[in-house]
């Protein structure tokens, strides 16, 4: 086994900053092409540098924070947490009680892994269904959390969403949308109303996904949950600050729904030739993925078995492209338990640098060197875990 525990991921995902770090400081940024779709832009102007300086600033960024989060989410009111995890933890803090219980919907298992260790943490049950009719609460369920677009943007469809938002009212539960892709992706590619909208309590999003803003969570809904949620983030810091709500307000300024739009012919064209290279490569909503599962089938239907898990696979996958062909994925730089799907998303900022043959010889390229080294662990490891 190359990955054996969360402590691998770390090392792995530290191999893979120092890369870029390198990488970045010899050749500049512009070497670099992070189609990972989270790219965690901070498009603050000259004019917020000042008032990070003054009392006034943290004033003004709430104000305009309140003004755009509501433009974006709805709601009554608006928080924002230095991350969604950190937020989808607060809001478990302050609405469930230990011994109560977390009832999770979801379009595809697996879930975010945010949302099942924080109801281990303040001691609640969980259970996770992504299949209708095995959804019912129980007398202990005090909080319906619906994640509105999977990590992988599997998207809920219209009429699951409604019902369980129905179901959950009947018993007087709140309900709480992780829309942490899915604010967009439901939204302004599939059509979908905002969650809030639709008469969920609360939703939350995650500023850096398919928009420009820095790494962090934004949640709107009721004002007294709110209110609820904000003091138990501020007991454990897990509000965003003030320089990082400048960031969340600038980018949701600067939010155009269009360069979501514009991103699904060239997803179309490039899904075609990546075809070509490898039979399970997948549309998604604004790129192409493979998913570890497709790899592993690709790899073994070729070179027999392997010893190799599909995530194995997939995170080497992920490194040779980042490491040969400078594409930034999320399998190789994502945090422990991380998604192992390999998304190339043409929504990113940096999309707009790499032309759709170059991103077909790195698969190529990639897919080739992941055959010739499966059998060797030395060269496995040293490509995981080793140079600059
Ligand atoms: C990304 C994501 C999260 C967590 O966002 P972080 O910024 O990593 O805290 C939670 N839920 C879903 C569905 C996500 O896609």
């Amino acid at each position: 086994m190359l990955i054996c525990s969360s402590l691998d991921e770390v090392k792995r995902r530290e191999t893979a900053l120092r890369f870029i770090a390198a990488l970045v400081n010899q050749e500049g940024r512009s070497c670099l092409y992070d189609l990972s779709g989270l790219a965690g832009g901070f498009p603050v102007k000259k004019s917020d540098l000042n008032l990070l300086e003054t009392y006034s600033g943290p004033a003004i960024f709430e104000l305009n924070l309140q003004k755009e989060g509501k433009k974006h989410l709805a709601g009554e009111k608006v928080a924002a947490f230095n991350r969604t995890s950190a937020a989808i933890l607060a809001a478990i803090l302050a609405l469930v009680k230990p011994g109560e219980e977390v009832l999770h919907y979801l379009p595809e298992l697996p879930s975010h892994p945010s949302i099942p260790r924080s109801a281990k943490l303040r001691g609640a049950s969980y259970r996770e269904f992504d299949n209708l009719p095995d959804f019912q609460l129980s007398d202990e369920t005090a909080l319906v959390i619906i994640t509105g677009s999977t990590m992988d943007h599997q998207v809920l469809p219209l009429n699951d969403f409604k019902r369980i938002i129905k179901i959950s009212h009947q018993q007087q539960i709140p309900v709480l949308v992780d829309d942490a892709s899915g604010a967009r992706i439901r939204t302004v590619i599939y059509n979908q109303p905002r969650a809030l909208d639709m008469g969920a309590d609360l939703v939350v999003t995650s500023t850096d996904k398919l928009m420009n803003g820095p790494r962090a969570g934004l949640m709107a809904g009721k004002a007294t949950l709110i209110n609820r949620i904000k003091d138990k983030a501020h007991q454990f810091g897990l509000e965003a600050q003030p320089p990082i709500v400048a960031g969340i307000v600038r980018a949701l300024e600067d939010f155009n729904p269009q360069r979501l739009l514009d991103s699904l012919d060239r997803r179309d064209k490039l899904n075609i030739m990546a075809r070509n290279v490898m039979d399970g490569v997948e549309k998604t909503p604004t790129g192409i993925m493979i998913s570890a599962k497709n790899l592993e089938k690709e790899i073994t239907s070729k070179e027999g078995t392997t010893t190799l898990s599909a995530r194995e696979l997939a995170t080497l996958m992920a490194m040779i492209l980042l490491k040969e062909h400078h594409i930034v994925t999320i399998p190789a730089v994502g945090m422990p338990g991380v998604s192992a799907t390999i998304r190339l998303d043409l929504a990113a900022l940096d999309a707009g640098r790499v032309d759709d043959n170059q991103i077909i010889n790195a698969l190529k390229d990639s897919l080739k060197r992941v055959r010739e080294i499966v059998n060797d662990d030395e060269a496995c490891l040293s490509l995981l875990y080793e140079g600059i």
